[in-house]
């Protein structure tokens, strides 16, 4: 039997789905050459960051105080930098939030374990919209909670918000909203996020507690077309942000991004104290300060999204062509595409016979679809389509 922690063993040793064809990929790029396979399992930003990024940090190399540079920042994070989100924020967003609200962390996924342990006690329930994010349930049983699936509307794929409303009950203290989303790249309608507002208003009444949205905002900026993201913290008080520069900058490596609690959070400051605590006891202080000093000088910057557009259009445009079901997006750099097989992960298995890589949905907690990561080289869509035909009709032929 094992001694040291089962759970922590289990996550360890089983790699998520997605890893585990990356890491194939990488495999099978050795065997038979980079431009022969098809990689469309991770989402790692393709396109480079802007070049005011490699500007501002050589500047902030060069003129080097070292103590500044390098030192430890505060454990929430510098207060210039965060006065500077927050002044960036109010402008850009119309809020009204200052540095005593912004909480410096090593990306998206910091920021969600930080605030899920801050406001879960043992056997919290935490609602997540359907297909998700696989680590919101590692994240979310981590910090003690319950993850429980909502499905979503088809052929939306909008939140069902008829079984929203019936999966809250007393215990329910988080909901995880997550928009532009991974993997389907839909943007919740003003509609939606007015409804799941008016839902929890109604609920929080009701359970006369607090229930707290987590809006997972990585892909906030990458949008294509007129579709803009709602800003929910304009329609429900107790939000909470985890923001992340991973992909808007295309800078997943450099783990930097904040957590920002809504100025009109009932309890914004026993909120964000509780934060503060949650990070100390994870030892998620001080996100790296290099990076941290870089932000000021580089908000409202973002990678080239047009290039991620284009790929967009040409795979969304052929994949339909060739006859398959695609989910339209709006934003993020994932196309959800029905499986040709009730089960994902056997089609996932049999399109790697024409060495397409692509995510089996079970992990989205969304059965009979796959994922495809667009955030690649066009290059690699082009050469991809007479693959995507092969294994169409290979089920055609069945069908
Ligand atoms: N949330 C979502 C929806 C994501 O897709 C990702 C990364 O792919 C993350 C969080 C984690 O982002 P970060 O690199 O900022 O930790």
């Amino acid at each position: 039997e094992c001694m040291i922690n089962q759970k922590n063993y289990e996550l360890g040793s089983k790699s998520s789905a997605i890893r585990e064809l990356f890491e194939y990929g990488k495999l099978r790029k050795q065997q038979i050459g980079e431009d022969k396979v098809y990689d469309f399992s991770l989402g790692n930003p393709s396109v480079k960051a802007p070049s005011i990024v490699n500007e501002t940090l050589i500047k902030l190399i060069e003129n080097n105080d070292s103590t500044f540079l390098h030192g430890y920042t505060s454990a929430a994070g510098d207060l210039t930098v965060r006065s500077a989100i927050a002044k960036y924020l109010n402008e850009k967003y119309n809020m009204n939030t200052n540095a005593s609200l912004i909480y410096m962390t090593v990306g998206a996924a910091a920021s969600l374990t930080i605030s899920l342990n801050a406001l879960l006690n043992v056997n919290d329930e935490v609602i997540v919209f359907s297909p998700f994010f696989p680590e919101y349930k590692v994240f979310t049983e981590s910090a003690k909670g319950k993850l429980k699936i909502v499905n979503p509307s088809i052929p939306s794929f909008q939140p069902d918000l008829d079984e929203f409303e019936k999966s809250i009950n007393e215990l329910t203290k988080v909901v995880i909203i997550n928009s532009p989303n991974n993997p389907t790249g839909v943007i919740y309608t003003l509609d939606t996020i007015k409804k799941i507002s008016q839902i929890l208003n109604k609920k929080q009444q009701e359970y006369k507690h607090n229930i707290y949205i987590l809006s997972d905002e990585p892909y906030r900026e990458l949008v294509y077309g007129n579709t803009q993201p709602v800003n929910i913290m304009e329609h429900y008080d107790n939000t909470i942000i985890c923001y992340s520069f991973s992909k808007s900058l295309s800078l997943p490596g450099e783990r930097i991004g904040y957590i920002q609690v809504s100025e009109k959070c009932e309890n914004k400051e026993e909120v964000f104290t509780t934060i503060c605590g949650s990070g100390r006891s994870l030892g998620f202080v001080c996100a790296p300060s290099l990076f941290q000093h870089m932000i000021p000088s580089v908000l409202g910057y973002t990678s080239n999204i047009n290039e991620y557009q284009e790929n967009r259009d040409l795979l969304y445009n052929e994949l339909v062509r060739i006859g398959y079901d695609v989910v339209k997006p709006d934003g993020a750099f994932y196309l959800f595409v029905k499986a040709l097989e009730t089960n994902a992960a056997s089609f996932s298995e049999h399109a790697k016979k024409y060495e397409l890589l692509i995510v089996p949905s079970d992990s989205f907690g969304y059965p009979g679809y796959i994922r495809l990561s667009y955030c690649v080289k066009k290059e690699t869509i082009v050469n991809a389509i007479p693959a995507f035909e092969k294994l169409y009709n290979d089920y055609k032929k069945i069908g």
